[in-house]
């Protein structure tokens, strides 16, 4: 039976001002690479030549959904296998994954020697959109239950921070607020809906106000988390705990002097760890400048749609500051357009892959304007 048309009957109409979308509304084109593992991430103690490696890497995109459960659960492996506060802990990477290590391992007394990474800037952790949701993890079923209880406990840490209650990191960094999507989108928060740590969805229709009006939505709530914020505070905190950062890329845990390691080394744990589940999945973003108006700040979209006959994504996050080597303060924007999820482009030729992100990206701009303002993109 359809039963389409009844929730359309029974959704609300809610009233969204779209992002402005030409030429001169578009900050930046972002493109970045999810460190993605086959199904599960790594969250593992091993070891190497007498090294005890912590392993915690290849969270594809929800690694700031998963963060601090997945840190924790590292942290705990490895306290079950040696609990000797002494001896010194090398942490490889300065992603999210890295730095939060490496801070709540001091704020538990462990000696942490230093952080090795090959790049601070350069990075999916700073590029990331923002959105918390178990979305583009490949994980299999029977490790469901466990991803989402990472989700769950880093849920609940962002509350704390929303709270202002967290320990280093202020509450400027997340907002609860609304996400749209279809009803046929796996929105990636029903596990938080089913523990009723957020409110049930409310089939709704979207209304920009310029005659375009989807029917078939869902609200949800959940965090928008400011990655660029985050990121900035835990160096912060870093620094604080007078945590040296070297730069030097890691070829083979045996140059590592310390006999701890833990391997914070997102797509880097496909050379350092040989693991040939770690897949690169490309994604590519649009960053929207003042002129976009920021009537769109308040709420997000993460929805399927259908483009040339393909299944595609769009998605609007209310990202304020982009960071890239060049610009470490940031350039301020007003918003993030996405998204795409392609695996394995980085084994393209250097010349394909550029021309696969110009297509990807004019593709991206497409479904964003026929989504908010019902016609292709208008390059002028
Ligand atoms: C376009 C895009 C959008 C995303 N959106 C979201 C989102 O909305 N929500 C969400 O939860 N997640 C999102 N993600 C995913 C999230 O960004 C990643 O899962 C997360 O940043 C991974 O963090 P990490 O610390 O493991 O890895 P990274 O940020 O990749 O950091 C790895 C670190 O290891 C270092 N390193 C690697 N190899 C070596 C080596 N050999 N020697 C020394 N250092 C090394 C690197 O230089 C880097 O410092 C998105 C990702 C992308 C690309």
């Amino acid at each position: 039976m359809d039963f389409s048309h009844n929730v359309a009957s029974l959704s609300e109409m809610v009233k969204l001002t779209p992002p402005i979308l030409s030429r001169d509304t578009i900050s930046k084109k972002i493109v970045c690479t999810r460190p993605m593992r086959n199904g599960k991430f790594n969250l593992s103690v091993g070891h190497h030549l007498g090294k005890i490696i912590v392993n915690c890497y290849g969270h594809g995109g929800s690694g700031w959904t998963t963060l601090f459960g997945s840190v924790n659960k590292t942290i705990e492996l490895f306290q079950n296998i040696d609990p000797n506060k002494h001896r010194a802990i090398r942490v490889i990477g300065s992603g999210c994954m890295g730095l939060t290590a490496a801070i709540e391992l001091d704020r538990l007394g462990f000696t942490v020697a230093g952080i090795s990474t090959k790049s601070l800037y350069d990075l999916p952790s700073w590029r990331a959109a923002g959105y918390f949701a178990l979305v583009s993890v490949k994980t299999s079923p029977e490790e469901q239950e466990n991803l989402n209880e990472i989700g769950l406990h880093t849920f609940l840490s962002y509350q704390i921070i929303d709270r202002g209650e967290h320990p280093y990191i202020t509450r400027e960094a997340v907002k609860y607020m609304p996400i749209y999507s279809s009803i046929d989108t796996d929105a990636g928060v029903e596990d938080l809906e089913e523990r009723g740590l957020i409110p049930p969805r409310q089939y709704v229709s979207l209304d920009f106000g310029n005659g375009v009006i989807h029917h078939g939505y869902v609200k949800y709530m959940t965090y928008f988390m400011n990655t660029t914020t985050l990121m900035h505070q835990l160096i912060a905190e870093v620094n604080k705990r007078a945590i040296p950062i070297q730069l030097q890329e890691v070829q083979s845990f045996d140059e590592i002097a310390e006999e701890i390691i833990f391997n914070c080394s997102g797509l880097g744990g496909r050379e350092l760890n040989h693991d040939t589940s770690l897949i690169p999945v490309r994604g590519h973003l649009i960053a929207l400048n003042a002129a976009a108006g920021d009537g769109h700040m308040d709420y997000m979209i993460y929805t399927k749609v259908k483009q040339d006959g393909k299944e595609e994504y769009v998605y609007l996050f209310p990202k304020n500051r982009s960071v890239i080597p060049e610009n470490i303060s940031g350039t301020v924007c007003s918003g993030v357009l996405g998204g795409t999820f392609i695996p394995h482009v980085d084994q393209l030729p250097q010349t394909e892959q550029e021309e696969l992100d110009q297509i990807e990206l004019k593709r991206l701009l497409d479904r964003n304007s026929e989504f908010f303002h019902g016609h292709p993109f208008i390059d002028t």
